[in-house]
This record gives structure tokens, sequence and C-alpha cells, in this order.
């Protein structure tokens, strides 16, 4: 009963090219488990999760907060859940420690903060908030971002707390394909949330406020100190004044194609609307620079919600002004 009712949600996602008067777009990563190897049980689970997430952020704004509260919510409702990768269901590092990236940005301002590389912290898109709105940088890394952290009273937890058996499993396969000689994750990996599974939100609040964030754990077995897109502003993330965008995806090939401020930029300087931008970004230039996997979630000034992905699918939904929530997966 419960699945038949997801399954209608899933088909009823709303016409391409979607609008709200306010509202919240989210997504949970791009590594989707693929739809033969997903359980009905945990199907239901990653979807009332997606719910949960675009209630926290509807709530937020109903009750007067602004789109950064929006984004935070949400975005934290998946850093808590052991199945995305961020915050507690995050990726183990070839260390075998989970290293964290956030970020928010907001559109009016060009406000914004991010961190990479912190271990520990229960919330990263909390400290990403309180770097942007509490210290003079943009950007902190490491041990730095983790004293702040602890400077601004945020929730530490033990390295037990962010263990999951899958993310686990994942790095020994990923370590075991690096003993093969095969560095390059495939489509596969990535669709199995190897390399995948990052969170974020896009929201447009009552005011016309346009923000946006994004959590990950990064790739598992990832070395060196590795980070990808989320926390860099204009690649994972970017808000400015045509549009907010949250991105998922292999990040290297993300950083490289600038993806979160190319689809603004677009927008800006060839007058496309954010559906034909996103959809040159994701399904046309990264979709030519194989493997550029990934996917977007945007939304633009006038209420215009865009998803779209170039992988079998993507954790996704939104909410509107009257509360109405959608949520997909393929
Ligand atoms: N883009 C993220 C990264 O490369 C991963 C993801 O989206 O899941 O760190």
């Amino acid at each position: 009963m419960q699945n038949e009712s997801h399954e209608r949600k899933r088909n009823s996602l709303g016409a391409p090219g979607s609008r709200v008067r306010w509202g919240l777009v989210i997504h949970g990563g791009v590594g989707v488990v693929p739809r033969e190897a997903m359980s009905p049980e945990l199907e239901v689970e990653y979807l009332q999760t997606l719910e949960a997430s675009l209630q926290a952020g509807y709530e937020a704004m109903e009750g007067g907060g602004a789109a950064t509260d929006a984004v935070v919510e949400s975005i934290r409702v998946m850093e808590d859940s052991p199945i995305f990768n961020a915050g507690r269901g995050s990726n183990f590092t070839a260390d075998g420690v989970v290293s964290m990236d956030a970020s928010i940005m907001v559109g009016d301002t060009l406000e914004a903060g991010a961190v990479a590389g912190v271990e520990g912290v229960r919330h990263p898109i909390l400290l990403a908030r309180m770097v942007m709105e509490r210290c003079q940088h943009v950007m902190l890394s490491g041990t730095g971002a983790e004293a702040f952290a602890r400077e601004m009273g945020l929730e530490i937890m033990e390295p037990g707390y962010f263990f999951t058996q899958r993310r686990w499993d994942a790095l020994q396969a990923a370590r075991s394909r690096e003993a093969r000689g095969d560095t390059v994750p495939n489509t596969l990996d990535l669709e199995a949330g190897q390399v995948s599974g990052t969170v974020g939100a896009v929201a447009l609040d009552p005011e016309g406020r346009l923000v946006a964030g994004t959590s990950t754990g990064g790739a598992a077995n990832k070395k060196w100190g590795r980070v990808g897109d989320s926390p860099v502003v204009g690649a994972g993330t970017y808000a400015g004044s045509h549009c907010g965008v949250s991105c998922t995806g292999w990040g290297e090939y993300f950083l490289r194609h600038a993806v979160a401020h190319d689809v603004q930029a677009r927008m800006a300087y060839l007058g496309l609307s954010l559906r034909e931008a996103a959809h040159q970004v994701v399904m046309e230039k990264l979709e030519a620079d194989r493997p550029g996997l990934g996917g977007i979630v945007a939304m633009d000034r006038d209420g215009f919600v865009e998803m779209c992905f170039n992988t079998q699918g993507m954790y996704r939904g939104w909410v509107d002004q009257e509360g109405r929530i959608r949520v997909a997966i393929y």
C-alpha cells in the first residue's frame, strides 16, 4: 500500500518546467541503487527520507524562516540519515575515515560559506552556514574548520556514529578495484553509490530569496585530502542573480566544467531559460565529456524548478508553497 502511494508520487513529479511561488527542490545524489537491486523496503526508506527532508524545508519557510533555513533544515534531515552519502552515511576515505564537504550560497548577496575535509561534525551544512554568517572567510578546511565548529558549539560525533556497513563495503570494493589496477570508476560504481550520493537543496522563499546548498562525504577511497566539487562555490553549488544550483556526480568533472556557475552564466549571458541552460550543461556539455556523470537540481528567480541528470536516476523531489510534495528516484 505504502509502495503504491510512492509509485503514484513517483509518476507525478510534475510536468517539466514546473513552477512554484515559493518552495524547495532537493537531491540525494545520482548514485542510486540500480533499479533491479532496489528492494521495496529500501525504496520506501529513500522516498520517505526525501519527503521528510522536503517537509522540514517547507516548514522552515512556512514558519517565517528564510530560504537559508529551508536549505539547512532539509539537508540536515539527509545528513542524519544513514542512507545518503552525507553526514552520518558518508563514504570512507582510503584511510577508512569519514571526511566531509559542504557549501551554501545566497543568491541576492552572493554570500557563501564552505567547508572541506571535516571529520566528526554531525551537520557540515550547518558549519558551512556558520562560516558564511559568523566568520570573515568563505571556505575553511580540515582541522581549522573543525576547531571553528567547536567554537560555534556545533555537535561533534564519535567516529562510530558515521559507520555504515554499506559504505564500508563500498570502500572494500573500491580498494579491490584499485588493486586490479582499475582506478577509474565506471558508470556502475557511480550508480552503486561508490562515487556519488551527495545531498543538496535549492530554495526560493516567500520574500524571493534564492539559496543553494550541498553536503557530501565525497568519493569512496578518496586520497591525499581529495576535495570534490560539492564545497566549491561555482562548481558544486551556486546561487546568483538568475538561479540557484546544487550538483551531484563525479566531482572532478563538475570542477572542470564549473557546472553550477555555468548554468547561471548561460542564463545571464545567453538569455536562456533555466531549463535550457541546465540541459545544455548536464545533457550536452557533461555528457560529451564522458564519464562526466551526474545531475543537478535548480530553481530560478521565477520559481521554475529543474531536476536533470545523465545517469540512471537521481534521488530527488520538490515541494511547492501549498506543501505539495513530489519525490522520485529513476
Ligand atoms: N560530487 C561529489 C564529489 O565528487 C560526489 C557526489 O555527488 O556524490 O565529491
